[in-house]
């Protein structure tokens, strides 16, 4: 409870998830609070898709309790490659398992890597 009334006016609540104004949010209300990096596990991958590249892969991260779009970023910065979501997976074009794998434990989430 806030003692001065008059600020939830000036500044209205905003959703800590989307940060759209609460009368504009559309998460859904049943949203289980996200997990810490530290109680999630990824499971990274070096695969070969079409023509024999090699992209990293990193499942196990669900979106409801990581921004993936935004780790994408920082881990496309960190290999200087491109890459997308596919099917609630990360992948980075190349292979780059030691390195995605420090900047995740770094980040604190447990990692388990397979070698493709
Ligand atoms: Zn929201």
């Amino acid at each position: 409870m806030r003692l001065l009334a008059g600020t939830v006016f000036d500044r209205p609540p905003r959703c800590e998830r989307c940060n759209e104004l609460e009368s504009d949010c559309r998460c859904t209300p049943a949203e289980p609070s996200r997990q810490p990096p530290e109680a999630q596990s990824a499971q990274l991958a070096v695969e070969k898709r079409k023509g024999g590249r090699q992209v990293t892969v990193v499942r196990g991260l669900s979106h409801n309790d990581t921004d993936l779009a935004d780790l994408l970023t920082r881990l496309r910065n960190l290999c200087g490659a491109g890459g997308t979501v596919r099917d609630g997976a990360l992948e980075i074009q190349g292979s780059h398992l030691e390195r995605i794998r420090g900047e995740l434990l770094s980040i604190g989430y447990r990692v388990k890597a397979i070698r493709g």
